[in-house]
This record gives structure tokens, sequence and C-alpha cells, in this order.
């Protein structure tokens, strides 16, 4: 996803202390952080890929009025869907990045949502883009960012942090550690399923992110950029049907023709 090196020797640490006292947590579901503390991150983390013009060429707003009310629409319609926990809380805002070689998506704790051109123009339609903004948007909901953090410094490490230096410098260097961070793949699977919940609840086809796995299961030894940020929990085609399938979803838009319609506003 993002790379940038991790600074704030504390982290590092923290770490150290984590892995000599082998008394980081194990549990998944743990989250030492309040959600406050995911907004505040998430504003972290905005600002840092809004000063990162180079890495994060984000596409002009002027000239692509377009093409953000779309997108913007597709992921109103899922956080409004009734199930998404921190609708009110988090930010929840669209940026685009103007980057065709990158097929990705990712979305900050606290809401921030990036989606690169090169993930909308290799989709064909609008509900497996949705599928994909559910993933991200399940990330930041379920609060995965900070549930990996608490797991992977450990706990008692974490508030000694924490505890020794509560201002925001302390904040700035868990950002930074945070952007080195991948999901694991339980959390992987937890998306995908929110996914569909989300899309269940919308006009959208409902297993829309199994179109986008199909996709690129097909594009064989060349992997793209997603799969190294969100490791494969395997056979997620099927898991995404299966969970479409049990929770009776009825929704079946893809509305392709309108998707490929903006497609080329981006050529
Ligand atoms: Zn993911």
């Amino acid at each position: 996803m993002i790379r940038i090196a991790l600074k704030g020797p504390q982290l590092l640490q923290a770490l150290f202390v984590c892995m000599v006292l082998t008394n980081c947590a194990n549990s998944q579901s743990l989250n030492l952080f309040s959600p406050d503390y995911d907004v505040k991150l998430g504003k972290q983390v905005s600002a840092e890929i809004a000063s990162d013009p180079k890495q994060f060429p984000v596409l002009p707003e002027k000239g692509n009025e377009e093409v953000y009310r779309y997108v913007r629409g597709i992921s109103k319609n899922i956080v409004n869907s009734g199930k998404v926990k921190y609708r009110d809380k988090f930010a929840w805002e669209v940026k685009i990045i103007d980057d065709d070689k990158t097929l990705n998506a990712f979305c900050t704790p606290g809401g921030y949502i990036y989606v690169y051109t090169g993930l909308i123009k290799f989709l064909d339609s609008e509900d497996q883009l949705a599928g994909v903004l559910g993933h991200e948007i399940a990330h930041a909901d379920m609060r995965h960012s900070t549930r990996q953090l608490t797991k992977v410094y450990g706990i008692s490490a974490l508030l000694e942090l924490v505890r020794k230096d509560p201002n925001p410098s302390t904040v700035e260097q868990i950002a930074f550690g945070l952007l080195n961070l991948k999901f694991s793949r339980s959390h992987e699977k937890e998306a995908d399923g929110q996914s569909v919940v989300y899309l269940c609840n919308s006009q959208y086809h409902a297993a829309g992110a199994a179109g986008f796995f199909k996709k690129m299961e097909g594009k064989g030894s060349n992997p793209p950029e997603f799969i190294s940020t969100h490791p494969n929990p395997g056979n997620r085609v099927e898991a995404i049907e299966k969970k479409a399938k049990q929770l009776g979803c009825s929704g079946g838009k893809t509305r392709q023709t309108e998707y490929q319609r903006i497609k080329r506003l981006l050529d």
C-alpha cells in the first residue's frame, strides 16, 4: 500500500519489548485504542498523504467533478446502508489518486478513502467498485488498523508509550508505523464478509467484490498492488458468493453502462 519509512525509535523499542516479554496481545478483536484515536490517526495519515503529491498524485477536483460525484455517490450508498457502525463518527471522505498503473484502493483509520484511477479503469461495473469500496470501508469501520497495532506492538508496550508521551508527536509516530502495516488474513476475510453485508442492504449486487477478485485471478503471475497490502485469505470468491446467498441479498444492480461512461471520462 503505502511505503513510508517507520520513524519513531520508541515504536521499534516497543516492538522489541513486546517480542522479548512475549506479552503481545493475540486476540483479533482486542483494541486498546478508542474510536477517537482512529479519527486522530486518520487525520494525521490523510495530512501525510496530502503533503506527498509525488507518491500520491491526487486527481484534481476541477475538471473531474463528474467522476468525483460518481465515486462519492457509491461510497455514500455504502456508508448509508444502515450497517456502518461509525457512519457519523468517521470522515468517509473520498479522494481519487491519478495513477493508472496501481490497481488499488485503501481507507485510513477514521474513514479517509483513496481510490486509484488504475482500479477504476480495471473494473467493469459499479457493483465491483462498490464491493471493493465496501471492503475498504469495512477495514476502517471494524477498526482493523488499531486492532492490528494493538496486536503487533503489544498492550503493555503501547500503554507505556502513550503514558510516557500522550502528545500529538506520539500519534504521529504511530501513524507512520501504521502506513507500513499489512492487514492480517483474518481481517481480510472479515472485510470481504462485511462488504457483502453493506451491499446486501443497498441496491447493488451484493457479491460485487467477488467480481473484482475473479478479474484479478485472470491476471495470473502479475498480481496487482492490492494483493501485497491485502493478503489473500483463499477462496475469496467462493466465500463472498456464499455469504450473499446466506443473507438472501436481493439487490442486483451492476450499473455497467453508467460505469463504462464514467470510465471514459478518465481517458
Ligand atoms: Zn483488505
